[in-house]
């Protein structure tokens, strides 16, 4: 099954506005794909949707062939999910943050505490495990979200304009950490408004606009065509 199939999907929300008009795409495993579209596109409408915190309004989405309709639960232990904002409490530890959320998953604490050593190691963020993480710096912080995104071991981590409002700096330590995780043997999706990122990491690319794609290819046949 692809990493990711989404057919015919509508959303309109209860104001009227129509996100999302009849969106189709498909990833395929271990791709590195990349969603690319302006402000108020449906990005995060569509977002919502494969990570089940917004219902669809029609249409289907199946991650690896689990409906998220249908099988909630099972679709969501294969998705990791790095939302755009910092959610995680800034007055605990890296260490507790990833184990916590282990436990969300049922995750037994003896292999949680394995996992939060590893991806915190993966991340360069071991040294940190301790301290709070209100005194991390904004690279660390973003590199601690993947790490807990990454507990579930998904098969697909979606990571939602990862690099907004960040530096330069950062935005190339995050490619480099996320492009590890890909090679790995992790299908990655990220949502941007910036073509040069997409060009630098992904093999494929959707372009919604209004909430249509309006171009689903690999990023070599698009930039062949600018
Ligand atoms: P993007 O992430 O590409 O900026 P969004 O999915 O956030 O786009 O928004 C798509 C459209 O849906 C916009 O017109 C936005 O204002 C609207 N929208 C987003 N979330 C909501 C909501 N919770 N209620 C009503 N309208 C919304
Ligand atoms: P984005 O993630 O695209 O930057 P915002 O930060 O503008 O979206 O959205 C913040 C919150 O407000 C989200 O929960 C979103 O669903 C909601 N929202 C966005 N646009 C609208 C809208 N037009 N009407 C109602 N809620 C909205």
């Amino acid at each position: 099954a692809p990493a990711l199939e989404v057919r015919d999907l509508t959303k309109t929300y209860a104001t009227g506005v129509q996100a999302l008009k009849g969106v189709s795409l498909q990833v395929e495993p271990g791709d590195f794909f990349a969603l690319l579209g302006p402000n108020g596109a449906g990005k995060s409408t569509l977002i919502g949707i494969l990570s089940s915190l917004v219902n669809a309004s029609s249409g289907e989405v199946q991650i690896f062939g689990r409906s998220v309709h249908r099988d909630r639960g099972g679709a969501m232990q294969l998705i990791g999910l790095v939302p755009q904002e910092l959610n995680f409490n800034q007055f605990e530890c890296p260490f507790d943050i990833c184990v916590n959320q282990a436990g969300f998953y049922g995750i037994p604490r003896r292999i949680a505490c394995e996992r939060a050593e590893k991806y915190l190691r993966q991340l360069s963020l071991w040294e940190k495990k301790d301290v709070a993480a209100r005194t991390l710096s904004g690279g660390m912080k973003r590199r601690l979200m993947i790490a807990r995104a990454m507990m579930n071991e998904p098969r697909l981590l979606i990571l939602d304009e990862p690099t907004a409002g960040v530096d330069i700096e950062i935005r190339r330590s995050m490619w480099k950490f996320v492009s590890e995780i890909n090679r790995a043997g992790t299908t990655v999706i990220l949502t941007t408004h910036y073509l040069e990122e997409a060009e630098q990491l992904c093999r494929n690319i959707a372009i919604i606009d209004k909430g249509n794609i309006i171009e689903n290819t690999s990023m070599k046949q698009l930039l062949a065509k600018l």
